[in-house]
């Protein structure tokens, strides 16, 4: 056994581009006695890159309660670790965090090794203001979560970054024309890979391109600040207790252009009903 405590290094990597890695990183990867990695054959990628040799265990979000003692016991061993994610900088919507945490209850080092993160690449490249801005972690995945989220990033002032899959873009692109038709946005795509873009446009615009080229890769959106000159995009969905009701509110949509089918389906997934339920209400609506 070592006569010190080890320490815990968070090592950000590359999000892409395997050039994005900080010399101190390199060496950090090198020394350490072990990489606690959050997908060790990515990781192993990156390793073989830069001919490191440091032993590898794998780390995620379905080993980490049983990973974190294991973990804890070697640093209290005086092994060194460095945590990495899949890409980026460990402990931003990963399961980096869980051993941060334990390590600081613990009273162990935590060192950080800074370098690319997805929210700051993206957020630097939309051209949005800066000065002050919300990280609003992923997107929930469907339903009465995600359009309440999706209500308070409209009603947020100032410029607030998201992370999405690829496959639910386009819903996520819908709900912003409905809740913020006039708040530009950047879709962020493939930062530093060879398919890099960066589109920048209303959710009309966007969602418009996205249905004729399919979203593929890793995604990050950023959403513009409210500034005085766009007159204060505000959110046009309040709270539950205000929402219209269920047949005012499919008219809305059917006035916005949507087709009957889409708008019971928007309406539904909004609420967190089934379509049934919407269909019964809205059954008078002439257009249907
Ligand atoms: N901790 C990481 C960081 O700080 O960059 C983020 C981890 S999170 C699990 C992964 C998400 O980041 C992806 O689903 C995507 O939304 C975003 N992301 C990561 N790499 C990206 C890239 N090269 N281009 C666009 N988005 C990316």
């Amino acid at each position: 056994m070592k006569e010190n405590i080890g320490e815990l290094f968070i090592c950000a990597t590359p999000i892409g581009n395997l050039e994005d890695i900080t010399l101190r990183a390199i060496r950090i990867l090198r020394e350490v006695d072990l990489i606690a990695a959050e997908d060790t054959r990515r990781t192993r990628k990156l390793l073989t890159h830069f001919d490191i040799h440091t032993a590898l265990m794998s780390y995620h979000q379905h080993n980490a309660v049983a990973r974190i003692p294991e973990l804890i016991t070697r640093l209290k061993n005086g092994d060194d670790i460095a945590v990495v994610s899949d890409a980026g900088t460990p402990g931003i919507s990963d399961p980096g965090l869980g051993l941060i945490k334990a390590a600081i209850e613990q009273g162990i080092p935590v060192v950080p090794v800074p370098g690319p993160s997805a929210v700051v690449t993206a957020l630097v490249v939309a051209g949005f203001e800066t000065d002050t801005f919300v990280f609003a972690g992923f997107v929930p995945r469907r339903g009465r979560e995600k359009r309440q989220f999706i209500e308070k990033v409209a009603e947020e002032y100032r410029t607030t970054v998201l992370y999405e899959t690829p496959h639910r873009l386009i819903n996520t692109l819908k709900m912003c024309m409905t809740t913020m038709p006039d708040r530009p946005i950047a879709v962020c795509r493939e930062l530093t890979k060879v398919h890099e873009e960066i589109l920048r446009g209303t959710p009309h615009l966007l969602l418009e391109h996205f249905e004729k080229t399919p979203p593929r890769g890793e995604f990050v959106l950023v959403i513009s600040e409210v500034s005085e000159k766009r007159g204060g995009a505000k959110s046009e969905v309040g709270d539950e207790s205000q929402d219209p009701p269920i047949e005012e509110a499919v008219m809305e949509l059917l006035a916005k252009g949507y087709d009957k089918k889409t708008a019971i389906k928007m309406v539904a997934e909004d609420r967190g009903i089934p379509k049934r339920e919407v269909y019964g209400a809205a059954i008078n609506i002439p257009a249907l």
